[in-house]
């Protein structure tokens, strides 16, 4: 799972539009793409994204003409990003930090991708096994003894196992229930 980049995970074919697209226009784009969000890009740059909730709340409910606005009247500029070699988990701890659904990558002040969640669910059953494998591999190099005092209960072991990453004495050990 550690070793997984964004670039394993984003989408590469991306459907973008320009700054000064008809709102109605960009509308149909997503509707026909089936889409729930929209890049905005100029000269491969990012310049920002509209979601379908920005539709709903910068259109439709403030009830303005959707034909005279254009992309740039309804954008969200000052967009969290990610690169294509920042760490899956990284990237998803910073969706999860900053509540958003969706990270524009860029590589180099270029847009390459984007990463949503719905990659993230699509790559899930590899991260899980990735991660399986890697803890398996761990559990199996993991018997060894050493003494020192034991995390839990802070009496000296000469036969300290490691649990949850602590070392822990026998009896704390065998008391304690395995992750
Ligand atoms: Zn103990």
């Amino acid at each position: 799972m550690a070793d997984i980049t964004v670039r394993d995970a984003m989408t590469k074919d991306l459907i973008t539009v320009q700054p000064d697209e008809n709102v109605i226009e960009l509308a149909k784009k997503m509707r026909d793409n089936d889409i729930g969000s929209m890049i905005v890009c100029e000269d491969n740059k990012l310049v920002g994204l509209i979601t379908s909730e920005d539709l709903i709340k910068r259109v439709l409910i403030p009830n303005k003409d959707p034909s005279k606005l254009k992309a740039k009247d309804i954008i969200t500029r000052n967009l969290i990003t990610t690169s294509p070699d920042e760490y899956l988990v990284d990237a998803i701890n910073k969706m999860i930090e900053n509540n958003v659904k969706r990270l524009p990558v860029v590589n180099e002040s270029k847009l390459v991708g984007i990463l949503t969640d719905g990659d993230i669910l699509r790559i899930a059953p590899n991260l899980i096994e990735t991660w399986i494998e890697k803890r398996s591999r761990e559990e199996e190099e993991e018997p060894k003894v050493i003494s020192g005092i034991c995390e839990m209960c802070g009496n000296y072991s000469d036969n300290l196992r490691k649990l949850n990453g602590l070392w822990v004495c026998e009896e704390c050990y065998e008391s304690s229930p395995k992750i």
